[in-house]
């Protein structure tokens, strides 16, 4: 158990959840080294930590992971095409990014003794066939199906880090993060949050793939990077699911984020996705009680916030806080 990190390295911290995790850290007074691609992130989303004092972006891919000189004690590996428009569109990269990737940035973590966080999926579940998903569930996943790319890649990372920490002696932790929304989110990065906030904003239709009835639940990003902490600060191997258990139908979720914009867009019914999951919920028991985690944004709450941002109304540094 660590009571905050001296120095850290954040792969994939110009992405989404990387970029907020970045953020808390620096917060928390840990001097933060953001390795990224760029390929699905984006300067913008670290502009505000880009010139602090313990913040420094190398711009370089996990898979030949440049030289970053020192020593860390905390590794958080998010490294990886993450939304399935991107992961189609980059599917070796993701493979690469899954395998490769977590391969060298597991040695680095290894090399300085540092607690490693994977960031996994509840993608490694595929379409799960117990509900809800527990971290004892192996899953239901087509390994040369479409979104096989990504699922197998975080499979195969789980492997790698689980190895590493059985076999090499590595503090490893694994993270299977369910889906997460909110600010710095790519409005076209065709995950279903953004989308619709996109398409409410802008009094378009809003897009539902098959009939809506598919579930989902959504956890607000200030609660998965706190999640994702509360991990890298405890030395559990995990998997821990992180998730928020409120299901929604997808169709419920619509008409919900087209209310709270104040919107007047019809809904229509779009052709469905291959091997999409129809039902997807954490059983989070594990997470509450070992790392004492639950999260605390109401759907509503989360998604004000969000549509909030995505409208120019909210700061960047104003989506932390509590409820
Ligand atoms: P994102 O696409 O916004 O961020 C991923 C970041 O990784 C980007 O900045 C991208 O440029 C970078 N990257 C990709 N390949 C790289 C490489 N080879 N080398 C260096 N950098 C690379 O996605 P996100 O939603 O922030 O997801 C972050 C991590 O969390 C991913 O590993 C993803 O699988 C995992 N995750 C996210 C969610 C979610 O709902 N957002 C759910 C489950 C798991």
């Amino acid at each position: 158990m660590s009571n905050g990190f001296r120095r850290a390295v954040v792969t994939g911290g110009a992405g989404f959840l990387g970029s907020h995790l970045c953020r808390e850290l620096v917060t928390e007074g840990t001097a933060v080294v953001c390795v990224d691609n760029l390929s699905t992130g984006s300067p913008e989303n670290i502009a505000s930590l880009r010139g602090h004092a313990l913040f420094e972006f190398v711009h370089g891919d996990v898979t030949e992971l440049p030289d970053i000189g020192g020593d860390f004690d905390l590794v958080m590996h998010l490294a990886s095409p993450a939304s399935p428009l991107d992961y189609a569109r980059l599917a070796v990269e993701t493979l690469e990014a899954g395998g490769l990737g977590t391969m060298r940035v597991l040695a680095l973590a290894l090399r300085c003794r540092a607690r490693f966080v994977l960031a996994s999926t509840s993608e490694i579940y595929g379409d799960p066939q117990q509900h809800p998903q527990s971290e004892s569930y192996w899953g239901h996943v087509n390994p040369i199906g479409p979104r096989s790319v990504y699922d197998e890649a975080k499979r195969y990372a789980e492997a790698l880090t689980s190895a590493y920490h059985r076999h090499r002696g590595l503090d490893a932790g694994i993270a299977r993060i369910f889906n997460s929304y909110g600010p710095h989110m790519r409005a076209d990065d065709g995950r279903m949050v953004p989308t619709f906030v996109r398409q409410a904003l802008d009094e378009q239709a809003l897009t539902v793939t098959g009939t809506g009835e598919q579930t989902r639940s959504l956890c607000y990003v200030a609660d998965t990077v706190g999640g994702l902490l509360a991990l890298a600060h405890t030395d559990h191997p995990g998997p821990v699911n992180l998730g928020n258990p409120d299901e929604f139908r997808v169709l419920q979720l619509a008409e919900l984020i087209r209310d709270l914009a104040g919107s007047g867009s019809p809904i229509s019914h779009v052709a469905g996705v291959t091997d999409d999951p129809r039902r997807r919920c954490p059983d989070i028991t594990l997470a509450r009680r070992e790392l004492g985690w639950y999260p605390e944004f109401r759907a509503a709450e989360g998604l004000r916030r969000t549509i909030a941002w995505f409208s120019g109304v909210l700061n960047t540094d104003l989506v932390t806080p509590t409820p």
